[in-house]
């Protein structure tokens, strides 16, 4: 599936220090695959990872977080930004408004328009009336009235008729008369192929005037879904789009390919048969499930908030001219300390987190250590290589510890900074310490 591919993904940045050119191309080739068979479609699935790549590669990585996990909160960003990045409002506020319900057979409208009733009704003065416009199968106005009674909303009804321009016209008639703020009109299935139909509903909505024409597609039929909308937006012009049925495993690749060939936000998913089983569309939790994981978000912008990219920049020099010193070392565990507890960062990130699961890190593990560096002189944590053996075991007697654990800190701490030589990045720095207690 999806997760086990951007884990793979992750596998070729994991143990990089940095973002580059080749790891990240080779991680957008890997999530094209991954997105391509989530139903995104080719054109968005490129032009989304050629956009990340070269997000990635403007940025600086944190000290605090993974390339992985940067590179996670740029795709997230840029999922949620493709699918319009904030919630589209639905129109409510004309009296009476006007929603035309279109779609393929099966979509789910007719389910929808029960479940929109019943969400508006709830909503402060909102008074809706539904509309049976499907005349086509005599079970399909018995389906509304029964949800209509479901959710104690009133369905107009006009058995006598077979045309659905009259019928929506009479509907809204009826709103006026009867006082109700909102009408929402259902109607029949078609195909966009079939032309007598697509003509039919481009009447009805010539006839009504609605102020909001709501695509309802199934996110179940992946790439059909996107020709559909397509087809159906250049006969209609919709306002917005539904996307049903997406309590399943769907992943949901479909909202991200219809909002960038129509260019119409999604407005509601429907995430199940019953009537409370619809939610507003938020972008950004369509983009964590599009990638299958946690909340990444926050993970990264808490470690964000405490990084100071001025003192990265400061330390990567010194790492260069090889004076990383105990000081430096003392505010790096600090830092890591103020990220907040390690365990409940690592929780957020149920598919990246694998990868630094077995990496222990709890603030206790910190303490001997400061208190070795707190028991230095001044000169001694400027200067670690001055430190003899003789320093040492005053040192280990000032801050309660035995010798070996001062010679063992010494150690990890001479070969860490030869490798930070060597990395010269800050990243992996912060890594190392981590791994370091
Ligand atoms: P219509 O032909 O477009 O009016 O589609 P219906 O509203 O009659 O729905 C077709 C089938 O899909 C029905 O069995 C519905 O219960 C089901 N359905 C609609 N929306 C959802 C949804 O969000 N999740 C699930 N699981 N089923 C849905
Ligand atoms: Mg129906």
């Amino acid at each position: 599936n999806l997760q086990d591919k951007l884990d793979r993904a992750f596998k070729v940045l994991k143990g990089q220090g940095s973002i580059t050119e080749i790891n990240v191309a080779e991680t957008m080739k890997e999530i094209r695959k991954a997105l391509l068979d989530a139903d995104v479609n080719y054109k968005t699935a490129k032009t989304f990872t050629d956009d990340v790549k070269q997000k990635a590669l403007g940025q600086n990585v944190l000290t605090s977080i993974s390339p992985g996990q940067l590179l996670t909160k740029i795709m997230s960003d840029e999922l949620s930004d493709l699918m319009g990045g904030t919630v589209s409002e639905l129109e409510t506020q004309k009296n009476p408004t006007i929603i035309l319900i279109a779609g393929l057979n099966g979509a789910g409208k007719t389910t929808f328009s029960g479940k929109l009733a019943n969400f508006l009704k709830d909503k402060k003065g909102k008074k809706p009336l539904l509309v049976a416009g499907d005349v086509y199968r005599p079970a399909a106005i018995d389906q509304l009235q029964i949800l209509g009674e479901q959710v104690g909303v009133p369905v107009y009804v006009n058995r006598e008729s077979t045309d659905p321009i009259a019928i929506a016209r009479e509907g809204v008639e009826a709103a006026k008369r009867d006082g109700n703020n909102i009408v929402i009109i259902d109607t029949a299935g078609r195909l966009a192929i079939d032309e007598a139909l697509m003509l039919e509903i481009t009447a009805v909505k010539e006839a009504t005037q609605p102020h909001e024409i709501l695509f309802v597609v199934d996110s179940m039929t992946g790439q059909d879904a996107v020709n559909t909308a397509k087809a159906f937006n250049d006969r209609l012009d919709f306002t917005g789009v539904v996307l049903t049925k997406l309590d399943g495993d769907t992943r949901g690749g479909a909202a991200l390919s219809i909002k960038s060939v129509v260019n119409k936000p999604i407005k509601f998913i429907g995430t199940g048969e019953k009537m409370e089983a619809l939610d507003v569309f938020y972008p950004e939790r369509m983009a964590s499930r599009i990638l299958g994981m946690g909340d990444v978000v926050s993970l990264v912008e808490r470690a964000q908030q405490q990084f100071d990219e001025k003192e990265a920049a400061e330390l990567q020099k010194k790492i260069r001219k090889n004076k990383f010193d105990f000081n430096d070392f003392r505010s790096q565990i600090q830092q890591i300390k103020k990220m907040g507890n390690m365990k409940d960062l690592m929780g957020m990130i149920p598919g990246v987190g694998k990868a630094l699961k077995d990496v222990e890190v709890d603030d206790n593990a910190f303490k001997p250590i400061e208190a070795i560096i707190d028991s230095m002189t001044p000169f001694e944590r400027e200067n670690p290589d001055a430190i003899d053996q003789r320093r040492r075991t005053r040192i280990a007697k000032g801050s309660g510890t035995q010798l070996e654990e001062v010679n063992r800190l010494m150690k990890q701490f001479s070969d860490m900074r030869k490798v930070m030589k060597q990395m010269s990045n800050p990243a992996m720095a912060a890594k190392m310490m981590r791994n370091m207690p």
